[in-house]
């Protein structure tokens, strides 16, 4: 995607991000801090000087995949050689921060690897290659670079060098609040990818916030590893929780609605549930991993809550926001788990009742303790169990949509849908919603009566009476 900001920009730059929202958050950033160096975003790396592979480590394999698309790079990189030109290949993100010079050591076309602390130093890495290159050159001969890495957890924030953000899509933008992760759950790497829990200051945050609804934000999601751990300083000295962090927010005139994730059941303290029943800019769908309801696989998850916990939890949130939908995380086929320990799983998936969920068969991820754990799960077991987990929570799903079925709610309109003259938003709930309308209706809230619900989405016409409406 382009950002349409390429006037005066004489660079191009193409940056695939992988993996979660915090990732498309960092691809932002680096956009803005690319941006005064006179880069534009382009739609493909064979349009770009500078290609950066914004990279996940939360899946096996995801350095292969890493490794593969490098591979084509390289070969670009070569053809652009041979005519006299050159392509600069960046790995940024935890594949760049958990693998490091190895990378390089591997693919040697790589020019940079840059951990997910360290995006403010890009320029300073860019002008680093451009020097080796002119030295090559000056030395008449034309050697794979040895590439640039940067792969500390600085002592100073990131955040404190990053430019001013600069990119609100339709109405919606991500704002990160708080990074890494102190919880070292067996089957995580993001404790060692992204280092120890750190939160923004709170003027900055807030600074953050009025900067984005300037620029046309009318929903702001607020973005961490471990969101709701979120303990920021303010000015006067105090910790803000998040809770208290959503009320401010939700201050800022123009804010319309309020998210955040991902969030953890531990630290869901009293004054965050009680934000979902007084703020009302705070939409009532939250996403509160559980990954098992098993209690022995979820204390071998180390995990530091039980079943018991996210039950209590779901009960105190729905009696101050009954129209509270969930979504969670689930893990299948952690090492140990029994099929009754499945069995659990799936009876908190039908208590609990989720709109919508992500569900994973465990995957070994390399230097996690659970790689290390006896009793593997076959995956021919896994992947029955994860069958009939996906049943379960997708017969949950297709209920949830057809509840609405006749309502009338808002929707945040967020782009083109796949057929002609159709529109694609956002429910409060985060359903995808399809109107037949005008491309005018992109990064606005209108109302929209919903007639049909599917599986995944539901569709509808833009309210009577509101501008916008479709003529009969
Ligand atoms: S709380 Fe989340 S980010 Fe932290 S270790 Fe567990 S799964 Fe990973």
């Amino acid at each position: 995607m382009t950002d349409g900001r390429t006037d005066g920009l004489r660079k191009r730059v193409f940056i695939r991000t992988y993996g979660c929202q915090m990732n498309v958050y960092d691809s932002d950033r680096m956009t803005d801090v690319l941006r005064p160096l006179g880069y534009a975003l382009v739609d493909t790396p064979e349009q770009a000087d500078l290609v950066v592979l914004n990279t996940c480590h939360i899946r096996e394999k995801a350095s292969e995949k890493v490794y593969s698309e490098l591979g084509r790079l390289r070969a670009t990189k070569l053809l652009r050689q041979s005519a006299g030109g050159d392509l600069t290949i960046a790995v940024a993100g935890c594949v760049a921060q958990a693998e490091g010079a190895e990378i390089v050591r591997r693919q040697p076309a790589v020019d940079i690897v840059v951990g997910p602390q360290a995006y403010h130093r890009l320029p300073e890495l860019l002008a680093q290659v451009a020097r080796k290159a002119a030295e090559r050159r000056d030395g008449g001969v034309r050697r794979p670079g040895a590439g640039v890495l940067d792969t500390e957890f600085p002592a100073e924030s990131k955040f404190d060098h990053l430019p001013p953000p600069g990119i609100v899509r339709a109405g919606s933008a991500f704002l990160s609040i708080q990074e890494g992760c102190d919880k070292f759950c067996t089957f995580c790497v993001v404790p060692y990818t992204r280092g120890t829990e750190y939160s923004r200051p709170v003027a900055a945050v807030l600074q953050e916030a009025r900067t984005l609804v300037a620029a046309g934000a009318l929903e702001i999601t607020l973005l961490g590893q471990n969101v709701n751990a979120y303990h920021g300083e303010a000015s006067d000295g105090a910790t803000w929780t998040l809770g208290r962090l959503i009320r401010s927010v939700a201050e800022i005139p123009g804010v319309e609605r309020i998210r955040y994730m991902t969030s953890h059941p531990r630290d869901m303290d009293d004054d965050l549930v009680a934000a979902h029943g007084d703020v009302p800019q705070l939409m009532p769908y939250l996403h509160l991993p559980v990954q098992s309801g098993s209690d022995r696989v979820l204390e071998a998850m180390n995990r530091g809550h039980n079943r018991d916990l996210y039950y209590r939890l779901i009960d105190r949130l729905r009696s101050v926001r009954p129209d509270l939908a969930l979504s969670s995380d689930f893990i299948v086929g952690f090492p140990g788990e029994s099929d009754a320990d499945f069995d659990d799983t799936m009876r908190l998936v039908a208590d609990v009742g989720f709109a919508s969920a992500y569900t994973f068969m465990y995957s070994r991820r390399p230097g996690t303790p659970g790689a290390a754990l006896p009793d593997q799960v076959p995956d021919n077991v896994k992947a029955a169990r994860l069958a009939a987990l996906q049943a379960l929570i997708g017969s949950q799903q297709r209920a949830f949509n057809e509840s609405k079925a006749g309502a009338t709610m808002p929707v945040l309109f967020a782009e083109a849908g796949r057929k002609p003259g159709q529109v694609l938003g956002k429910s409060p709930w985060l359903q995808s919603v399809y109107v037949e309308g005008e491309a005018a209706l992109v990064g606005r809230i209108v109302d929209v009566r919903v007639d049909d619900a599917y599986g995944l989405s539901l569709s509808g016409r833009v309210a009577a009476g509101v501008p916008f409406e479709a003529a009969a």
